[in-house]
């Protein structure tokens, strides 16, 4: 090892998230940490403005490479994609077996199971190791889910829990599993993000519109929430967007910002994943679909025109506010149990020996979803590791149960109001295709067989059948599968 390797973690890209994560690093006794960005205009920058961090800085990545220890280590924040390969590219060459190379970019999940493949071929240990939180995680302690190998874990995991947030003493990071789960996990979260803040923006919209309460009352009415089930950081941040003024025009900021939602992709890649699963995700599909209508003005502006009349509000009873409460709180259930379903889907196929109640840990602090809740999900998998839907724990069918009257109120007011509550509908639909005794699915069965000689499953027999629907329409066994 030469002289000059005094660093014991390396940061390869000084972006807002990698100068904030390297920041995060330098803070923590212990940690020497190296760091090297493209252009070295950046790294100046970073260490003129925080000479208290003792960053040890290169401009190149050869001499960024020479002021690690070993096993080295790095972590690089760049732009997801072509850019984190070419300093895959450049690390790899670089680095000896042992080594080891962190992405905590956004990677897509599958692009992480092809870089460990190719980077760990040479020896080096590549670990994607999603990271939440935002900027002000990155420097604070965020939420951090890395896969990679056990090997590599045994010397990234007390640098990674030196810098995570910590939650009733516990650092919010764990192994997830292999190559790509650690990506995977953050893309469900993301996804879960979208269903969470989608169903606290129809609660909003409820509570406006048949409630008649102006934001200012209404963030009141999170505030308190606040405090309660659904107490989390997204319920915090939603009273204070809806009490902020705007400085303008002195209007509700929430009526100034035009209703358009954009997205960055991540939710997109949940739902896309959890469809080739075969996962019903319905709660994080409606978030994403309501974000895609909402942005859609060269629809909704013709259509609106010719819609004649809206519907009357309904008139709604004392008891309003606290069903829009547990309409929330149930729907919001369902959407984490949703989503943990495609957690345990996924992580079947790919491979991984996922511990869901250790994710449920790690997500109480440091991320966007951040909320007592997740408790709740630790000690339904505590109690039983194979429950096969979070539905089914005894505190969350109790949760579902008892607010469910308030729910089918809330979802036939909006309806009767013309209110769109894609999200607590859908989760309603949800509760009622897993409660319902026969589905019409039965009906799809046939029209299947019809049309396509699918073949059918008997309820009073076993086998595989097939109707000659264009023949004399007697019932042949079939060799076939029905599905
Ligand atoms: P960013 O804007 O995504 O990327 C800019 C950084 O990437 C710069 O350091 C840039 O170097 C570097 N870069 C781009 N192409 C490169 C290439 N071909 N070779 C070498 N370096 C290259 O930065 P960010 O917002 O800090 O995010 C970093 C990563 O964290 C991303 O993957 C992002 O998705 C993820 N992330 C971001 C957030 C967030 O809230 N922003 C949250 C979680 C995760 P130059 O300075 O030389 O251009």
């Amino acid at each position: 090892m030469s002289e000059t390797s005094t660093a014991n973690i390396g940061v390869v890209g000084l972006a807002v998230m990698g100068s904030n994560l390297a920041r995060n690093l330098a803070s923590r006794e212990g940690n020497t940490v190296a760091v090297y960005n493209r252009s070295p205009e950046r790294t100046r920058l970073l260490t003129g403005e925080h000479p208290e961090a003792g960053f040890v800085a290169s401009e190149t990545i050869e001499d960024f490479v020479a002021s690690l220890q070993k096993p080295r280590t790095a972590i690089i924040m760049v732009q997801a994609g072509r850019g984190t390969d070419a300093v895959i590219e450049a690390l790899t060459a670089l680095f000896e077996p042992g080594d080891i190379i962190v992405d905590g970019g956004n990677a897509d999940f599958h692009d992480t199971i092809r870089r460990e493949k190719a980077v760990s071929a040479t020896g080096v240990n590549f670990v994607g190791a999603g990271i939440s939180g935002g900027e002000e995680g990155a420097l604070k302690g965020p939420s951090i889910m890395p896969g990679g190998s056990v090997e590599a874990y045994k010397t990234l995991g007390p640098i990674l829990e030196s810098i995570a947030a910590v939650v009733d003493g516990v650092p919010c990071v764990t192994h997830v599993g292999t190559d790509g789960a650690g990506h995977f996990v953050k893309m469900i979260h993301n996804g879960i993000e979208y269903a969470d803040m989608q169903l606290i923006a129809e609660a909003y919209d409820l509570l406006r519109k048949v409630g008649g309460h102006s934001p200012a009352a209404i963030a009141d009415v999170f505030t308190e929430w606040n405090s309660g089930d659904l107490e989390s950081y997204l319920i915090e941040i939603t009273a204070e967007v809806l009490r902020q003024v705007d400085a303008a025009t002195g209007k509700p900021f929430v009526d100034i910002v035009l209703d358009e939602a954009g997205s960055k992709g991540t939710g997109v890649w949940t739902v896309q994943n959890a469809l080739d699963l075969g996962v019903p995700v319905g709660g994080i599909a409606e978030a994403v679909f309501a974000r895609a209508v909402s942005s859609h003005p060269e629809q909704r502006v013709p259509f609106r025109a010719i819609v004649d009349a809206r519907p009357e509000i309904a008139v709604v009873g004392h008891t309003f506010q606290d069903d829009v409460r547990q309409a929330l709180y149930a729907s919001k259930v369902v959407a984490y149990a949703q989503g943990f379903d495609a957690i345990i889907a996924g992580a079947e196929k790919y491979g991984w020996n996922v511990d869901k109640g250790a994710i449920a840990t790690i997500w109480r602090g440091g991320c966007i979803i951040r909320a007592q809740f997740l408790n709740r999900i630790v000690d339904a998998y505590a109690n039983d590791p194979s429950i096969p839907t979070l539905l089914v724990d005894p505190y969350f069918a109790k949760a579902v149960a008892d607010g469910e009257a308030a729910w089918r109120r809330i979802v036939s007011t909006a309806a009767l109001s013309g209110i769109p509550v894609p999200g607590f509908a859908s989760a309603l639909s949800y509760f009622d295709s897993l409660a319902s005794e026969r589905l019409p699915a039965a009906l799809v069965q046939g029209q299947r067989d019809f049309f396509g000689a699918h073949t059918y499953k008997r309820v009073d027999r076993p086998g595989t059948f097939h109707t000659l629907w264009s023949g004399d329409r007697s019932e042949v066994e079939s060799a076939g599968s029905s599905h």
